[in-house]
């Protein structure tokens, strides 16, 4: 209920309408008036009824009296003209006979006087009377002349004056009609006044009583009648009179309450209308879509705000009464379309919806769709995509719903099983497609209702899980089933036969050497832990580690391909010589190891060894080549040996060493004592690890010099470790287990800083050259180390050079190639140390462009005894100086060498016979030392 509005409550204007008192009746007086009517109206006629008759009566009596008294008058006249008659007949009266009374003269006479008599009595007037007394008196006269009479003459005058009486009678009677007829007018005007006069007063009477009735009554009655049509009509301020207590009051006053109670209800029913029409309004006005109203004759009533927004520029055609038509021209809106879409001018979608109204009107609701069209773009975008990606995935994929009816599949699942496409459609169930997939010949029959059993049970499991399915052409196909959320689950299809191949492939590489398809390391650890397993039974096995003897020569005279099928022929005959229940691996290189399984004594270990060292004797052919090779054997029995892979393999390793230092070509069984070797070594790692920490090392520079100057041009700086106990540790000794350790990357560091700290305090052009392991190449840091150890000392990158041997370009040599170019970035030079050991390659002096070349003190050594040697020096020192390197000798221990040497073109030497690797306190003594010595001069006498 709206606020405000009166309710109609107990005490309302309704609830009066019944109280008060009880209204007079006005039936009493409507009665008595119309009684009173009645009774003046019976007045009024009477007196005009008996005014006629009075009229009539007056009329009558006159007429009558005129006429009988003109006809009695006449006949008198008559009878006395016939009685004249009768005399002058008879000249007398006829006899007295005649005259007599019964005679016919009597009866004549005595008609006339009768006739007289008659006319007398109704004579009106006395002058009337008076003739006829006289006419009487003359006519007796007369009577008795006649009668009487002997001559003629006196009757004559009688007769005369008798006629003359009569005619006077008549023209007194005719006088008296007249008279009669004026006194008759005379009354009957009387009673028509008096007529008149009663007609007015029952006229002014019923008058009066109308005008109290209708005072009473008819008044109040118009009255209610126009309230009445007045509040039909919907006024419902017509006023309504007071009135009185009766009925009609009674009446009126319910009027008025029916007004009042009307009026509050209109009142009501408007405010309840105006505030929902005020919400509606809002409502439409508030709402985010456009909404607009038109009516039946295509004009709009309404439209809101939002409208205008869409449209702006038809806002102008958006008033109430403009043609809706109008709008649609200036918008492009289809008005007869119930539900279309419009593009705006600022790229806006909206849709706009039409929907009848009841007056043959429409309301037009207009919704901004942009976001939803954007959505839908994006969706159809990400369905396109989706499809795209689903028909260009690897893998078979297929979506089933709840009730295990496929959704979705794409290409590659009916590739995978060289199904029709046109079978492969949504709505089929997953076991018909399972069917389908049997009769194309994907499955063996005979596994059929496996298979069928299987896949369905991985249905109804509703569990991710993947399962592995071979099919009759040999594929293998993986299929993992992923249930997802609402009962759907999803199977991919994988064609994994060439993984399947290359897993093989790979596990088999991955326990199998590459190059000969022996087992490797990894698959021998097995095979080892294997037979120990057996041994930890009862039984004995044995592992023998071999070592082809004379191997690297063959790789380094004919080349690693030559190298390899030498390799693959060694493992023939290696297989050749075991028993299947043996193995034979290659651990690397030209290692070899056989597990021999079963063993009854140690002598059957040795026969294996004797065997195999026989298989040698032989020699190999490759490349049209003949290649002798030897090998050595170490041997470790199980249990007695070790128990372990690793205690076994060190310890026929062990024994291995020993044989190939003691006596190449033949086998060795392990002992206890050499392990004693191997613990030393031990103990020699366990106090690298701290020499840093503890500051064991120092720096010795050992000074080179430039030829041609005789000046002392650089100091290499030489690693010292000085142990506690053991004394001073070569670097030789100890290098190369820092590099296994991976310790030689902070020594190295180490090395760096102090000789680039060193050698800052030198003299400007004295450079410092620092060896670099190739274990140091492969820490992401030394590019950074080496800049901050110069930036630290302030050293110039100029001053600094590097010393790398051949084994670091063995490695990856792109990746050590980019290392240096980065060092020589920081304009730091580098020198190949000990040039002509190892694989020396004259490739790498190609693949990099060293400042300078070191050559390796075995060539020096003997360079005075050895031509060989010279040859080689010389061709190094011609390579240098082609290439633009400097060549550095090392170990120039004798004038006589260092004489060679310029003889040959060397550049630089470096050795005893200059000095000793000294320490850094030493240097300038040292400097001052050589300088005042100068070499060149003094060489060749020294
Ligand atoms: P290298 O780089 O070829 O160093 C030259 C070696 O020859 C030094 O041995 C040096 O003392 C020695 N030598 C110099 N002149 C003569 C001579 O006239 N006669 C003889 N017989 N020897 C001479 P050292 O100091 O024992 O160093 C051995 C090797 O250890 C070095 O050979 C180098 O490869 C390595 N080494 C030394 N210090 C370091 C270091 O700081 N880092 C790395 N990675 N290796 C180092
Ligand atoms: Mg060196
Ligand atoms: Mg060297």
């Amino acid at each position: 209920m709206p606020r405000g509005s009166p309710s109609p409550s107990p005490s309302g204007p309704g609830q009066r309408l019944r109280s008060g008192r009880r209204p007079v009746g006005l039936r009493a007086p409507i009665l008595v008036g119309f009684l009173a009517l009645g009774l003046i109206a019976g007045a009024i006629g009477y007196v005009g009824v008996r005014n006629v008759s009075l009229t009539y009566d007056i009329a009558a009596r006159a007429y009558d009296n005129a006429v009988i008294a003109t006809s009695y008058a006449r006949a008198a006249q008559a009878d006395f003209v016939a009685l004249e008659a009768m005399l002058a007949r008879d000249g007398r009266a006829p006899g007295a006979s005649s005259a007599a009374p019964g005679g016919r003269f009597a009866a004549l006479a005595e008609q006339v006087e009768g006739d007289l008599a008659i006319v007398r009595e109704r004579a009106q007037s006395a002058e009337t009377r008076a003739a006829l007394e006289a006419a009487l008196a003359l006519f007796a006269r007369w009577r008795r002349a006649a009668e009487q009479a002997d001559d003629g003459a006196p009757i004559a005058a009688l007769s005369a004056e008798m006629r003359e009486a009569l005619d006077v009678v008549v023209n007194h009677i005719a006088g008296d009609a007249f008279r009669a007829e004026r006194a008759a007018r005379a009354q009957v005007g009387v009673i028509r006044e008096a007529g008149a006069a009663a007609t007015a007063i029952g006229l002014i009477l019923g008058a009066l009583v109308a005008w109290l009735l209708g005072r009473r009554i008819l008044g109040p009655v118009a009255a209610a009648s126009a309230a009445a049509r007045g509040i039909a009509a919907g006024r419902l301020d017509t006023p309504i009179p007071a009135a009185g207590g009766d009925e009609l009051g009674a009446l009126l006053r319910a009027m008025a309450t029916m007004r009042d109670n009307i009026r509050a209800m209109m009142e009501r029913e408007v405010a309840a209308r105006r505030s929902a029409q005020g919400r509606l309004v809002d409502a439409i006005e508030g709402s985010r879509e456009g909404v607009m109203l038109v009516d039946g004759d295509g004009r709009i009533v309404i439209a809101n705000r939002q409208v205008a927004a869409f449209l702006p520029a038809a806002a102008a055609l958006l008033a109430p009464g403009t043609p809706a038509e109008a709008l649609a021209r200036a918008a492009g809106l289809d008005l007869a379309a119930e539900e279309a879409e419009l593009r705006t001018a600022d790229g806006r979608w909206l849709r706009v919806a039409r929907s009848p109204v009841h007056d043959g009107g429409f309301v037009l609701v207009l919704s901004d769709i942009t976001a939803l069209k954007r959505q839908q773009a994006a969706l159809e975008e990400a369905n396109l995509r989706f499809d795209a990606a689903l028909n260009n995935m690897s893998q078979g994929l297929c979506l089933y719903d709840s009730e295990h009816r496929l959704l979705v599949a794409n290409r590659r699942f009916y590739e995978i099983y060289r199904l029709d496409p046109e079978v492969v459609r949504p709505g089929i169930t997953f076991r018909d497609l399972l069917m389908q997939s049997i009769a194309a010949g994907n499955h063996s029959p005979a596994v059929t209702e496996t298979l069928v059993r299987e896949r369905l049970g991985f249905v109804a499991r509703g569990e991710p899980g993947t399962s592995f399915q071979d099919l009759a052409d040999g594929r293998v196909i993986a299929i993992s089933h992923e249930p997802i959320p609402g009962g759907h689950w999803v199977v991919t299809y994988e064609d994994i036969t060439e993984r399947r191949r290359a897993e093989a492939q790979i596990t088999y590489l991955a326990r199998h050497d590459g190059l000969t398809g022996l087992a490797n390391r990894l698959l021998l650890r097995e095979r080892v832990d294997h037979a120990l397993a057996q041994c930890a039974r009862g039984g004995h096995c044995a592992l023998l580690a071999l070592d082809l003897d004379g191997f690297r020569a063959v790789n380094e005279s004919l080349g690693h391909p030559a190298g390899d099928q030498v390799l693959r022929q060694v493992a023939e005959r290696l297989r050749a010589c075991v028993r299947e229940t043996d193995s034979v691996a290659r651990l690397g290189g030209d290692e070899f190891a056989v597990v021999q399984t079963g063993l009854e004594r140690g002598e059957d270990a040795a026969a294996l060894a004797r065997r195999v060292i026989a298989a040698f004797a032989k020699p190999f052919v490759v490349e049209g080549q003949t290649v002798e090779l030897g090998a050595s054997v170490g041997i470790a029995l199980a249990p007695r040996d070790g128990a372990t892979h690793d205690a076994l393999l060190s310890h026929a390793q062990l024994a291995l060493e020993l044989c190939r230092r003691e006596r190449r070509g033949a086998f060795r069984f392990f002992e206890p004592e050499m392990d004693a070797a191997a613990q030393r070594r031990r103990a020699l790692e366990a106090d690298l690890k701290q020499a840093l920490e503890r500051e064991e090392f120092q720096a010795a520079y050992q000074p080179i010099v430039e030829l041609a100057s005789g000046r002392v041009v650089g100091f290499e700086a030489l690693l010292r470790w000085r142990h506690p106990a053991r004394g001073m540790v070569s670097p030789v000794e100890f290098i190369p287990v820092a590099e296994e350790l991976g310790l030689i990357v902070p020594i190295g560091a180490w090395m760096l800083r102090r000789a680039c700290a060193d050698a800052a305090a030198w003299p400007d052009g004295i450079r410092v050259a620092v060896n670099v392991s190739a274990v140091q190449f492969r820490d992401p840091n030394l590019v950074a180390t080496v800049a901050t150890a110069l930036a630290d000392s302030g050293l110039p990158a100029s001053r600094l050079e590097i010393e790398i041997t051949e084994s670091l370009l063995l490695e990856d040599e792109a990746a050590t190639g980019a290392l240096l170019h980065r060092l020589r970035g920081l304009g730091v030079r580098i020198a190949m140390d000990d040039f002509g050991t190892g694989y020396s390659s004259l490739g790498y002096l190609r693949s990099f462009p060293f400042d300078k070349i070191k050559i390796d003190q075995s060539f020096i050594r003997d360079l005075d005894s050895k031509p060989d040697s010279r040859a080689i020096v010389r061709a190094i020192a011609a390579l240098g100086r082609s290439l633009g390197m400097r060549t550095t000798a090392e170990g120039v221990e004798t004038g006589a060498v260092l004489e060679i040497l310029r003889t040959e073109g060397c550049t630089e030497a470096q050795g005893y016979l200059f000095s000793r690797p000294c320490a850094a306190e030493r240097v300038p003594a040292l400097l001052s030392t050589l300088a005042q010595r100068r070499i060149p001069a003094n060489a060749a006498a020294a």
